[in-house]
């Protein structure tokens, strides 16, 4: 995707003073002139950004304002070792609040909304700027966060939420328990905002079906902002990406060289206006790739990307197979008589790698024989290797509030 002229402008304009504003640019480009960049090629052979030179920055030195212009941090969840702290100026929280209140307009939603949201508050940039966006449109927010549903459907029910905010795993908990407590009529909700997560089609037809909402996607990493940066539109499920923030490239994550639009790749950032932490070539580990047309609703001003399909970092390999989560739930997808969760068990037995598939089933017996033959059969057309592919009972497998983690590679 090239860069665009008003991009450009942009881009230019913060490169006049980034290496004087940010110490951490400064070193990082400490051989480049940037004011040598005028193509979109010369800004392709800019360094990356990747996520362990903002941990060595720990804690403030990716700020690239003085301290008395930060009015807050964000944290990402460091799994491993040091967080990253991303600092906010005014600004910023602005901006943030401005981009996720389009994510809602987009969505359809109007000030007569309830938005009910259960992503957590505090360090992480989640539950705060579904909050903000939610003021910013006008709309009522219901800041739950996550956790004790009996609470979350009681306040559904009593308050009238009209448009649920979760995790796709949360979202599919609530769902189930709506269901189960066959209080479905005493519901509400009109549609679903959906974040943070790679999800399958599977699932999203069941959270759509049992919550009877309108599901949009919403994109958006603790490094840039937080959710909100982009989100589908009413007439699409690929997400557009507000390009008056964001410059978004798809690169190949082995070589870090582009792919052409339409093809997988690593999506890569670069901030247009952050004033706090801003990030040029920032690489978010999410693999996506750019929807090339036009988008029936005329916002064409912000290209799109399709829904998260994998992490690069989740990319496996067995037998010499690389394969990513998404192809996985394709495989679950086109079996039929498996539900949509999932667990993928990789193991090292006897000098030789297994991979075990779990997945759920209301097949029993013989029944349940033949939707494992019949998903082992489809695994090895689709992705090359044959699975040992074992159906356990529907609700056997773990549901989370957080981030569902369905692969374990048992091998290291
Ligand atoms: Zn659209």
């Amino acid at each position: 995707m090239d860069i665009t002229a008003e991009q450009f402008a942009m881009i230019r304009k913060q490169f006049e003073t980034l290496k004087d504003r940010s110490p951490f640019y400064a070193k990082k480009f400490a051989d480049i002139d940037l004011t040598d960049i005028k193509t979109t090629e010369d800004f392709r052979k800019l360094p990356f950004t990747d996520k362990g030179d903002l941990r060595e920055a720990y804690p403030l030195g990716i700020a690239a304002v003085p301290p008395e212009k930060i009015v807050r941090i964000h944290s990402s969840s460091g799994t491993t070792g040091t967080p990253v702290i991303i600092p906010y100026t005014q600004k910023d929280v602005d901006d943030w609040a401005i981009q996720f209140a389009r994510c809602y307009e987009y969505a359809g939603l109007t000030p007569e909304d309830r938005v009910h949201i259960t992503p957590g508050y505090g360090l992480w940039t989640a539950g705060i700027g579904f909050q903000l966006g939610c003021e910013r449109l006008g709309a009522m927010a219901i800041p739950m966060g996550p956790g004790n549903t009996d609470k979350q459907l009681q306040m559904m029910q009593d308050l009238g939420s009209t448009v649920l905010c979760a995790t796709s795993s949360y979202a599919l908990l609530l769902a189930e328990e709506i269901e189960k407590r066959g209080i479905r009529d005493k519901i509400k909700l009109r549609k679903g905002i959906i974040g943070s997560e790679r999800w399958g089609e599977k699932m999203r037809r069941r959270i759509a079906n049992e919550l009877g909402v309108e599901l949009y996607d919403i994109y958006g990493l603790t490094e840039i902002y937080g959710p909100g940066i982009g989100i589908n539109c009413q007439a699409d499920s690929a997400m557009h990406i507000w390009s008056d923030y964001v410059y978004i490239e798809i690169v190949d994550p082995a070589t870090g060289e582009s792919v052409p639009d339409g093809e997988v790749g690593e999506i890569v950032l670069t901030t247009l206006q952050k004033e706090g932490a801003p990030l040029i070539r920032f690489r978010t580990h999410d693999l996506s790739r750019i929807v090339p047309g036009e988008c029936s609703c005329g916002h064409n001003e912000h290209p799109r990307i399709d829904i998260i399909t994998g992490r690069t970092d989740d990319m496996v390999k067995v037998h010499g197979v690389n394969m990513f989560p998404a192809q996985i739930e394709e495989v679950i997808q086109f079996t039929d008589g498996a539900s949509s969760e999932y667990q993928v068990m990789i193991d090292h037995m006897m000098g030789k790698d297994t991979l075990t598939l779990f997945f759920e089933t209301e097949r029993t017996g013989e029944e349940k024989e033949k939707v494992e033959q019949e998903l082992a059969l489809i695994f090895k057309a689709k992705i090359g290797m044959t699975p040992i592919a074992k159906g356990v009972a529907i609700g056997e497998l773990p549901r989370s509030l957080k981030k569902t983690q369905r692969i374990f590679d048992n091998r290291y």
